[in-house]
Order: C-alpha cells, then structure tokens, then sequence
C-alpha cells in the first residue's frame, strides 16, 4: 500500500508569501484528515511559539492521520517536537557536500554522529522518525548510505533521500532507488521531489515503482520555488492511469484543494493539472462538440473523481454546438437562424479580444430573439462600511421577483462583506455557491477601472459573470447578481414576446 505524507503545512507553507495562523493550520489539517492523507507533517515546531502551538492544537485535535513535526539534526529542535505531542518527527539532516561545507560547516564524520545521535534521541522519547537526507539527490552514494545507516542503526522507522532542489530524472531517480533498496531491505524508503523542472511527480512515480512506498506531497504543489509534488496529481494519475488506489478520498480533492488555496491566500494558475480552473472547460468548436457527444472524447478522467462538473465556454472558439447547449441550461431554444446569429455575434466579441461570460452570452441571445429580459434579482442598494479601525460591514437590499431582501454581513475586507451579504440575503431562496473570484485592474494606476469576473453554481449548473466598475465593490455586486441571475433565468414555459 503506497502512503501519502502530506506536508502542505511544512513544506507547502514554506512557499514564498505564505504564512498560517494555528487556527488556520488547524482547518487545513482538518480537511487532509477528511481527505484521507495517512500522515502529515504539520509544521517546524523550532521555528516559533506560534508554530509550536499550532502543531500541539493539530496533534491534540484527534485526527485519525499521524501527525509529525519537522527538525533539523539539533537535540534542542527535537525537544520542541516533544512539546507539541506530535506522534512523529521529520528530522532533517543535510547530506551533500554543498550543504556540509557552506551551510553546516561539519564534516562528514560530524553528520553521522548528529545522525546517530538525535535519532536516537527521538527514539528514547517514543517518537517516529521519517529521517530525510537534504540534498541528498547531489550527494555522495556511498556517503548517504553510511549516513542512513547510521540512522537505521539508531532506530530511524524510515528514509528519504530528499530531492531538495529538483534535479533528478526519471532514470536517475530509477538508479537512486534501486541502489538504497540493494542497502536498506529491511527499512521503508520515502520519496520526497520539488518540481523545480517540472519534474516532481514523473520522479515520484519512479520511486514508488522501484522501491518507495511513501510519497512526500503538497496539496496544490505548495512548496518553495517551483513547488512540491501535488497530492492530487499524484491520487489522481495512480487511480486513473495505473488503476492503483491511495486512502485518498479523489471525490474531495477539487474541495480540498479550493479551501487551501483561499485560506493560504495561494491562488492557482488556470491551466493547472486536475485542479485549475480550466481543467474541465471546452470552447472551441470541435472539442465542445465531441464533449456533448461522449465526454471522454477530449477529456482524460471524468471530473467527477475529483468532485468537480464540466463547463462549457463561449469565446471567440466557440462552436454553435456548444453555444446552443449553453442557452438550453437557460431554458433557451434558438431556431437555427437565431443561433447563427448569436453565434456570430459572440465570435466578433471574442475576436475583440474579450471573454464572453455566460451573462453576456444571455443578452445576446436576449437581444437576438427579442426576449423579455428576464433578472430576478435586481440590486436596491448596498452599503459598505470599512477602514483601519473598524470590522468591515455591508448591507444590501435585493429585490426578488417583487419581493424585497434586505440582509447585512461582515467580512476581511468591503468585497468580502459585500459578497457574503448578498449570498446570505439570495441564499435564503437559492442555495448559489461562489467557485471563483478573480479580479484585475484594467488600466494602471489608482483610478484604474477594475474588472471583476466571478464563476458560481446551483448544484450542476454553473455561470460566468464580469462586472466593470471604478469601484471594486461595486463590480463585484454586479458580477455576484448578474452571474446569480444567469443561474436563476428559467425561459422554459414563457412565451417569447411577439413582435408588433
Ligand atoms: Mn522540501
């Protein structure tokens, strides 16, 4: 059984711009316990009393996962582990020579008596020791063995050669593992890869093939530099490419990864694997059409296995096909002379070089077949109060087919308030989910007009919607309520306005 060691909370958190709190630390773990990540390593307790505390809250908070602490070959560190609780150290222990000459300043000798020593150490204190060699991928061979013997000897439960900074191959990687696994037969081996060359999870798969049973991961490839190995594109490729199940529950992975990116304020490219946001969006003309079709013509594993739902876009590669199917989620059914014409029209939008959200594609069809517009939520007025001393509040009052909503909030900030007032007072009626915020400024400076674009769901169905405003509030209000309104319009059973 191949075991996941999650380190989102160590080596993720490391990533540049990135700092929890423990009350932080503490969800996070929650949601890897729920995920099912057999060990995670939740922090460096040496490295503060926030940090330490954090660990102690994660560790005391009964997870089912095994919760370790990082250290470093230094008794005082492996004290601070003792402290937390923590079932188990990740005592790290640079190996190469780089790392002994200009970081450490010891000899080779020195490092496998620290070795020796604080393994042992944490083993008299009745913890688990996952030892890593740093560096260890441009070490000497012969030096780490000595030193992971030095290690095993001293009761180390496991070993990792740490590819620190990314530079194995896959066919290195193969020879790494097949030489530590002629040496150390009876003790389990870890591989642990940074994706400086996007390498990461290919070297990973080549470890746990010759040798390695436990992977190091990060969710969403947090981690310095170029990152960690992903945890989802590790339980997603085993499941979908070698048929090879982890405890992980791969239905999670899409919430699981959205809740780390907000809490760590980390977002993710749009083209990353299994959980970006474009990894199950199809606009151009061909692959919406097969996608309508049969699904696996252009798609590699059904989103599903991850808990997320396909979407299709309209945009200047759009196919009538797709459009079409688009406007029948709106419960609207162009005949094929009106759909040539929104088809047209959406073309020479996404020729401008705009993005064509689902809002805009409504009032082209709006327009095209002369419908009644429908917007059942119309904004009455919002309020937003903020600033450095106060907790920032807004209140909104909606109007709902004729009947008035009036809700208040607060939030991190006025956009927060703002949003989280208008999903509560909309809320109460319809259950609308917010999946992506992203925001962007479209000319420099302070005065700049701020565009807003917003993606939202109603169970399966999903909307696109931008707002355009000098007010950053204020386009975000427009986006929520226009990308609402697309989720709520219902053409079916309506008669279209008969022209005079
Ligand atoms: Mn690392």
């Amino acid at each position: 059984m191949i075991r996941v060691f999650d380190t989102t909370l160590r080596d993720g958190e490391q990533t540049p711009g990135v700092s929890l709190t423990p009350e932080k630390k503490l969800r996070i773990a929650e949601s890897l316990d729920r995920i099912g990540v057999d060990a995670m390593e939740a922090g460096f307790a040496a490295a503060s009393q926030g940090e330490m505390e954090a660990i102690k809250l994660i560790a005391d908070s009964g997870l089912r996962a095994d919760v370790y602490s990082m250290a470093r070959g230094v008794i005082t560190d492996i004290d601070a582990v003792i402290k937390t609780s923590a079932v188990g150290v990740h005592l790290v222990i640079p190996s190469s020579d780089l790392h002994l000459q200009y970081k450490l300043k010891k000899t080779r000798e020195e490092i496998l008596k620290i070795t020796s020593d604080t393994t042992q150490y944490a083993k008299d204190h009745g913890l688990k020791v996952e030892l890593s060699a740093e560096d260890a991928t441009r070490s000497d061979l012969n030096f780490l063995i000595k030193m992971f013997k030095s290690g095993e000897n001293a009761g180390a439960d496991r070993l990792c050669p740490c590819d620190t900074v990314g530079v194995l191959t896959p066919e290195r990687t193969q020879e790494l593992y097949i030489e530590l696994k002629k040496s150390f037969q009876n003790i389990p081996l870890s591989v642990h890869c940074h994706d400086d060359f996007g390498l990461a999870l290919a070297n990973t798969l080549v470890a746990l093939k010759f040798g390695a049973d436990q992977a190091h991961v990060t969710m969403n490839g947090m981690g310095e530099r170029a990152g960690n190995a992903s945890l989802e594109e590790l339980a997603v490729v085993l499941k979908a490419q070698y048929n090879v199940n982890l405890n992980i529950k791969t239905e999670l992975i899409y919430e699981t990864s959205r809740l780390v990116s907000r809490i760590t304020d980390f977002p993710l490219q749009p083209n990353k694997s299994i959980v970006g946001e474009n990894a199950f969006v199809h606009e151009s003309g061909m692959h919406t059409h097969g996608i309508l079709a049969n699904p696996s013509t252009y798609e590699p594993f059904k989103p599903e296995i991850i808990g997320r739902t396909r979407r299709i876009a309209s945009g200047k590669h759009s196919g009538s096909t797709g459009i079409r199917a688009s406007l029948n989620e709106m419960g609207i059914e162009p005949n094929n002379e009106q759909l040539k014409e929104i088809f047209l029209r959406v073309k020479s939008i996404g020729d401008k070089g705009k993005r064509v959200a689902d809002a805009d594609l409504q009032a082209i069809a709006e327009a095209v077949m002369d419908l009644p517009m429908l917007r059942p939520i119309k904004l009455e007025e919002i309020t937003v109060v903020t600033g450095s001393n106060v907790t920032s509040t807004a209140s909104v009052r909606l109007n709902l087919n004729g009947n008035i909503l009036t809700e208040a909030a607060t939030g991190v900030g006025p956009v927060d308030a703002a949003i989280t007032a208008i999903k509560k007072a909309v809320g109460i009626v319809e259950p609308i989910q917010l999946d992506n915020y992203s925001v962007k400024a479209i000319t420099g400076g302070t005065n700049a007009v701020t565009e807003v674009a917003v993606s939202l769901s109603k169970g399966d169905r999903k909307s696109t919607a931008v707002g355009v405003n000098e007010d950053i509030v204020i386009a975000s209000v427009e986006a929520m309520i226009s990308g609402m309104n697309v989720l709520m319009t219902n053409y079916n059973n309506r008669k279209v306005k008969e022209k005079p």
